[in-house]
């Protein structure tokens, strides 16, 4: 074998490994906590009832997984050696009425004169990222990223479920290596949120598992799909079973549709360099590419059309002058 040909089966072995370790098909028998943070209700019955029907993951995102594994693991050591122990690791948690389940990655004992025993175990939750990580709990609830606000869902599931007033979240970066460390405060306003999100999902799981084995039937308990796109990116059934962009939709609910035509204006008022400017125009038309249809108008002063060109799709947009909306 030639260095060369080593240095190949080197890659493809830890490529085969990790990917091996994480793309085993999965079949939730409850939502899971973080997937209760998904805005659309559609995606995760998908996960519940079709889950043989997501997109295999590749393999940066099965290493992705086991480089979470890895920095909890290294975390875990690093907590111990600063003098703070995390455990019951890995505890999962789970209630059955509303079928949600979950697994917190532990605790840390902290003396507390208040309680019988003299001390408190504070759940732990710890995630490692390449993104900024929130400084404070309202940042981390409010963060643009869809995935940190799934990961605070998880948390205030947990601390909801197992009667928890607070619990800290440890975000360390996967560049620096630092830590920053968000206490978080149940919020029983916005779990209640998710709870009701969680009993939608049963029942819908609940009406598919009673039509049995018609198919046409099952579909037809599912939630509507996300009417504003924004998780389509990503999500492993939409180019299999759930297809966005040919689903016929109501057009007077993209022309009502208040914070699309909010999103509009504002990127009108924008410098067309400005990094707002460029996340809006990328929603805005991120969600039209994923719409059925080649003219929209929105809050009656936006026509929004949509023109194949090649393999792509090309969104214009325009503002309309008073009266051109009806005539559009
Ligand atoms: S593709 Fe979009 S609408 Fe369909 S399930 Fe996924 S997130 Fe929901």
């Amino acid at each position: 074998m030639t260095t060369a040909e080593l240095a190949q089966r080197i890659m493809d072995r830890q490529r085969g490994e990790r990917l091996a370790l994480h793309n085993r098909p999965w079949q939730p028998s409850a939502t899971p906590a973080t997937s209760l943070g998904y805005a659309c209700e559609r995606r995760i019955v998908y996960q519940r009832c079709w889950s043989d029907k997501a997109s295999p993951i590749g393999d940066e995102l099965a290493s992705i997984f086991e480089e979470g594994n890895l920095h909890q693991r290294d975390v875990r050591q690093e907590m111990a050696r600063l003098g703070w122990e995390v455990v019951e690791s890995e505890v999962n948690f789970r209630d059955d009425r509303l079928e949600i389940t979950g697994t917190i990655d532990g605790k840390i004992e902290v003396p507390d004169e208040t309680a019988r025993k003299g001390f408190r175990r504070v759940p732990l939750e710890i995630k490692s990222t390449a993104a900024s990580a929130p400084v404070d709990e309202a940042a981390w609830r409010n963060s643009e990223s869809s995935l940190l606000r799934r990961y605070y869902a998880q948390l205030q599931i947990y601390l909801y479920l197992t009667s928890e007033p607070d619990g800290l979240a440890l975000f360390k970066s996967k560049q620096t290596g630092l830590w920053v460390v968000v206490a978080v405060s149940l919020d029983y306003e916005y779990v209640e949120g998710l709870l009701r999100r969680a009993e939608r999902v049963r029942d819908a799981v609940a009406r598919i598992k009673a039509a049995g084995v018609d198919e046409a039937a099952r579909v037809a308990q599912l939630p509507d799909r996300l009417a504003d796109r924004s998780e389509c990116d990503g999500c492993p059934f939409r180019d299999t079973i759930c297809h966005p962009a040919e689903a016929a939709v109501d057009p007077l609910l993209l022309a009502e549709d208040p914070e699309l035509a909010a999103q509009l204006d504002e990127r009108a008022e924008l410098d067309a360099d400005a990094t707002r400017y460029d996340k809006l125009d990328k929603r805005i038309k991120a969600r039209f590419q994923l719409t059925s249809g080649d003219r929209f108008v929105v809050g009656s002063r936006w026509l929004v059309s949509k023109r194949k060109h090649g393999n792509d799709i090309r969104i214009k947009i325009q503002r309309l002058a008073s009266g051109e909306a009806e005539a559009a």
